[in-house]
Parts: structure tokens; sequence; C-alpha cells
């Protein structure tokens, strides 16, 4: 029964080489999300709740893109009148 000491893990973010805890405050942030989703998700849970989010959206409009078929509509095109009325006096 005894408990090993762990070893401190130091993980740095891969897109922006900075402990992620400094993600937020790095210049690419936004690169570093999915970095950050994948790797270190415990440190940005919000992250994880967007993600989420946008994974549902994908299957909703998957959903609605195969259910509806897109219709032609028929539009009366405008007739091209071309000028040919005037002709010039020839003399
Ligand atoms: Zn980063």
């Amino acid at each position: 029964m005894g408990e090993k000491p762990q070893p401190v893990k130091v993980l740095y973010c891969g897109v922006c080489s900075l402990p992620p805890e400094y993600c937020e405050f790095g210049p690419n942030f936004e690169k570093c999300k999915r970095w950050l989703v994948i790797n270190a998700p415990q440190l940005y849970p919000d992250l994880l709740k967007e993600a989420n989010d946008k994974d549902v959206e994908k299957v909703g409009e998957r959903l609605q893109s195969d259910g509806i078929t897109s219709a032609g509509g028929a539009e009366g095109g405008a007739t091209s009148t071309a000028p040919a009325g005037d002709n010039p006096p020839v003399g």
C-alpha cells in the first residue's frame, strides 16, 4: 500500500508550444482550440461544449439536406430585344 509520487508531466501545446494554461493568452488560441480539445480538454471544458454544439449542427444539416431535393423553379426569362430598327441612310 504505497503511493508512488507521480512524475509531473509537463504538457506543451502542439500549436503555440506554450503550456496549455496559457494558450488563451497566446496569439493562436483559435488554432490551439482543436489541439486543446483533444489533448487538454480538462483545462478548457468550454471548448468541448463548443465542439459538441457544432457537431450537433452538422448532423442537423445532413438530415435536412437528405430530405430536401432542390427543385428548379420555372422563371420567365426576359426576352432580349435587339435594337435593329434604325437603318443609316445610304447615300
Ligand atoms: Zn496553444
